[in-house]
């Protein structure tokens, strides 16, 4: 028999008996930054008809909650640069500590924080208690090549908005070859003296960009072994629901968290799905499993199609990820892009 969540609708539990309680939902494509390492500067974004309006995402996040879904986080692209988002966190945000079923127990985002500052106290009214920030580097030069937009002073702003309005900051941090791998100390105590935890981040082999990924894929369990030269590393507990591990720092007084797809599998405990902009339902970051919920969200029966779509993803969810840095000139392991997928 089917185990249940507290309601009547049953749990999402897949084939390896992983029950499902986060959803990662993109609100689009499209972003105002270039990150070399995600996109190339002349990104093919989506035509609008192909995304999910808002009341569409409304209702398929909808449908993950009342199969037991108790975490959600909006991604993208930017999520901040969707017009009207705002709508979708507050009717979202009413779900939040209702109680199963029905209920949420957290509402977040992942944002590069360029439009932080603006929306930063309307995200805390509807319920939002913590975002990721992504954040490469605090070198104005090195950010305007990487992002390819000279934008660092309004992601600083907008992080310090965002703790101005009482949202719990984490900073994402791509780890990069010749590009932020010395800065990586010097960003770590910046997060920590700051009070934000931070997370690094193994490139991953995802889409196509402008240049070789492989020039910059920079391994984490190198970059901790320098931090270890460095500061006393004590493995921490802590938890968020995602894949990061962390640490924490005696010296920095902070926590560092690890996401380590390539050097360390982090299939095992796999709690999440992803639902691109267009509806399409990734089970696994690094595969090419999907199922179509826009078809479901626009057919005559969209709760009936939903749940039998939900169910089809648990039957289909791949044990683990088969993705891995190629050599150069080989094509990227997987076609589509994080911006697509959503981080
Ligand atoms: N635009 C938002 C942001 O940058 O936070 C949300 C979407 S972005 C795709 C989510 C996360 O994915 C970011 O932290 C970004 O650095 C990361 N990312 C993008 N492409 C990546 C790749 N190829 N490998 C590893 N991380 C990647
Ligand atoms: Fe945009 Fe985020 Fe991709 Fe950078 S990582 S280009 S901010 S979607």
């Amino acid at each position: 028999m089917q185990r249940m969540n507290s309601g009547s609708q049953p749990a999402l539990i897949d084939g390896f008996g992983r029950r499902i309680t986060y959803l990662r939902l993109s609100l689009t494509d499209r972003c105002d930054l270039r990150c070399s390492y995600c996109m190339p500067e002349r990104m093919q974004f989506l035509p609008r008809a192909e995304v999910l309006t808002l009341e569409e995402a409304h209702r398929v996040a909808l449908a993950f909650i009342d199969r037991g879904v108790t975490k959600i986080r909006l991604t993208g692209g930017e999520p901040l640069v969707r017009r009207d988002m705002i709508d979708l966190v507050r009717a979202l945000g009413r779900r939040i500590g209702t109680g199963t079923p029905g209920g949420l127990e957290e509402l977040t985002l992942t944002t590069n924080g360029t439009q932080l500052a603006e929306f930063a106290e309307d995200l805390a009214a509807a319920g939002v208690r913590r975002v990721n920030v992504s954040l490469d580097t605090l070198d104005p030069a090195t950010f305007a090549t990487l992002a390819r937009r000279d934008r660092l002073g309004a992601v600083l702003d907008g992080i310090a908005a965002a703790r101005a309005a009482g949202l719990k900051v984490k900073l994402n941090t791509v780890a990069l070859k010749g590009v932020n791998e010395d800065e990586i100390p010097a960003m770590v105590e910046w997060a920590h003296g700051q009070g934000h935890d931070m997370t690094l981040i193994e490139v991953m082999p995802l889409g196509e960009v402008d240049g070789e990924r492989i020039d910059h894929y920079l391994p984490l369990d190198a970059v901790r072994r320098d931090l270890e030269a460095r500061w006393t590393l004590t493995p921490s507990g802590h938890r968020t629901g995602g894949p990061s591990r962390y640490v924490n720092i005696a010296e920095t007084g902070g926590r560092l968290g690890f996401i380590t797809p390539l050097t360390g599998n982090f299939c095992e405990g796999c709690n999440r799905v992803r639902v691109t902009a267009t509806g399409q339902l990734y089970a696994c970051l690094g595969g090419r499993e999907q199922v179509d919920l826009r078809a479901a969200v626009r057919s005559d029966d969209p709760d009936g199609a939903l749940a039998a779509a939900l169910d089809e993803a648990m039957a289909i969810k791949p044990e683990r990820h088969h993705f891995a840095i190629r050599e150069a000139g080989e094509a990227p392991a997987l076609a589509r892009h994080m911006s697509v997928t959503g981080g």
